[in-house]
């Protein structure tokens, strides 16, 4: 990393603004740690993108994500957190105090790191799937599928996740068209074993797909049986996307401790990562759980691990 003319130190540097990097920066701005925090290129991360959050304590009426997010940076704002836009774009972890280049223009240093990056879902990048985004096509079942109470849905994929979601919306859903791309599911045997113990989830081998169809809801989604090069439209309300997640940890590739998928690695039970000083919190190192109330309860975890270690090195 080149060492840039604007340089500026701060104490504890946050990098993220869902619910993890947002709780952090109230727990670091509460105890005094005067917390700068540099939102991404997505100020609020994946929730700005949904639409009704249900599933989120304390709000009983239920809160758009968007408003959630303001709703975050005002309170994380008003405890004294230090919230700018701009988006980290490479760090230097080998020396003290470790280095993060600002939109490759400045150089901040800092004392303690925390990383609440996030995740992004991966599509699959049809136009239609783009347009109908939150009128019907989500990739959150556990979002969004309450929405579709007693109606026909899809969900495309077939790892653990996509099973896990198929199951959750049979609950909910009269059907569940599920399509998988291949001859087989990459899921576990046993999540396996429950679709396809399942009644109401409709399984379809061998399916691409090739279009969700609506005008300004989902109304359907056009497949193709890469087989028999059969083509068909399934009447469905929701389309749900479960074709994995791409943790946001590029920047940090060679310099944290990371799983094969590019989740960082945090010592269990604490948000530390292979480099001391600097933590990781929100779905950038969690694959499993991806929740709101989760990521915010990791940012609060990484806000003390960083406040303990600060005092422990008498910053
Ligand atoms: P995975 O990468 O495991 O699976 C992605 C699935 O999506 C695969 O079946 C893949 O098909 C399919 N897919 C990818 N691209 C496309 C496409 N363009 N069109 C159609 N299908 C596509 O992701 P998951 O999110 O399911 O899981 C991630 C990790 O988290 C895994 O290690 C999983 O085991 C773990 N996990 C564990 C849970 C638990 O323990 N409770 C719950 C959820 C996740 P193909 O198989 O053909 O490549």
């Amino acid at each position: 990393m080149e060492n840039k003319t604007s340089q500026e130190h701060v104490h504890v540097l946050i990098i993220g603004s869902g619910p993890a990097g947002y709780t952090a920066a109230i727990y670091a701005a509460r105890a005094n740690l005067k917390p700068v925090l540099y939102q991404g290129i997505q100020p609020g991360g994946q929730l700005t993108i949904t639409t009704e959050v249900e599933n989120y304590p304390g709000y009983p009426e239920g809160i758009q994500g968007p408003e959630m997010m303001v709703d975050f940076e005002k309170q994380a704002s008003r405890m004294g957190a230090d919230i700018r836009y701009g988006m980290a774009t490479a760090v230097d972890f080998s020396s003290q105090p470790y280095k993060v280049e600002i939109d490759e223009e400045k150089t901040i240093t800092a004392d303690a790191i925390i990383i609440a990056t996030g995740a992004s879902a991966k599509w699959l990048g049809l136009p239609s799937e783009q347009r109908l985004n939150g009128s019907g096509v989500s990739a959150c079942a556990v979002c969004d599928g309450f929405f579709f109470r007693g109606k026909e849905a899809a969900i495309v994929g077939a790892g653990d996740t996509a099973a896990e979601e198929a199951l959750y919306l049979s609950k909910i859903c009269s059907n569940v068209h599920m399509l998988v791309r291949r001859h087989e599911m990459r899921a576990s045997k046993v999540m396996q074993d429950r679709v396809l113990k399942t009644s109401n989830i409709m399984v379809y081998w061998n399916t691409e797909t090739l279009e969700v169809t609506g005008e300004n809801k989902v109304d359907g989604v056009r497949i193709l049986n890469t087989q028999t090069k059969e083509e068909k439209t399934i009447p469905v309300s929701a389309f749900f996307v479960a074709i994995g997640h791409q943790p946001n940890s590029g920047i940090f590739a060679s310099k944290l401790e990371m799983d094969d998928q590019g989740y960082i690695k945090t010592v269990p039970g604490s948000t530390r990562t292979s480099v001391e000083g600097v933590f990781a919190c929100g779905d950038v190192q969690d694959k499993i759980y991806r929740q709101a109330v989760t990521a915010a309860g990791s940012g609060c975890m990484a806000a003390l691990d960083a406040e303990r270690y600060l005092s422990a090195k008498g910053h």
